[in-house]
């Protein structure tokens, strides 16, 4: 398994030079949240917390553009992770993955002609990959994490993680490729059921 850290326009292929599978993260932090995830095949923007023109920008640095992308999908409705979603999908026509409550918890999203909607715990196909959605703890409407399966392995990834629940875990375990950001809350901590050595 393969744990990333943030780095931005980072790529991590799992071949080496030969890239079946690619995770590379655009951008990262509280002035935008962006990642692309390619398998078999397959494009995936998870978030677009930049503008549509950025997000375009930094895919050209990597031999992408918007136009091919497959899905955008969304994890919460901070801004720092959707900022330039409507202007990204209605400009490249891009389907967009959200649950529900989130994209009303989004002010600006402006029509949107694919929004595709799930619950957190749902699964999904597109194209040749099997995406399973999962809650995560985030002081957000409805966050979540995803784990994507293609043939070359599991993509796990999770933002904003406050608290790593047993469900999380089980979600990103066995993950080839892993992609994890997280934050902690001294309240949090004081507050929690773990003894001071683990904390
Ligand atoms: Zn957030």
């Amino acid at each position: 398994m393969a744990i990333l850290g943030y780095k931005s326009n980072a790529c991590w292929g799992s071949k080496g030079t030969l890239i079946s599978v690619r995770v590379c993260l655009l951008a990262s932090g509280s002035r935008g949240n962006a990642t692309l995830v390619e398998a078999d095949g397959c494009r995936l923007l998870i978030d677009a917390g930049l503008s549509a023109r950025e997000i375009d920008r930094r895919l050209r640095e990597i031999d992408l553009c918007a136009d091919d992308l497959d899905a955008v999908l969304v994890t919460h409705e901070h801004h720092d992770h959707v900022t330039g979603i409507g202007p990204l999908a209605r400009r490249h026509k891009t389907p967009v993955y959200i649950v529900p409550e989130t994209a009303a918890a989004i002010t600006r999203l402006g029509p949107i002609e694919d929004l595709r909607y799930f619950s957190a715990g749902e699964s999904f196909t597109l194209h040749n990959l099997e995406i399973t959605s999962f809650s995560t703890t985030h002081d957000a409407v409805d966050p979540v994490g995803f784990v994507i399966d293609s043939a070359e392995g599991r993509i796990g990834y999770a933002t904003d993680l406050g608290l790593s629940t047993r469900l999380v875990v089980n979600c990103l375990e066995r993950s080839r490729i892993l992609v994890l950001e997280t934050n902690h809350d001294e309240q949090m901590l004081i507050d929690g059921p773990y003894p001071w050595s683990v904390e």
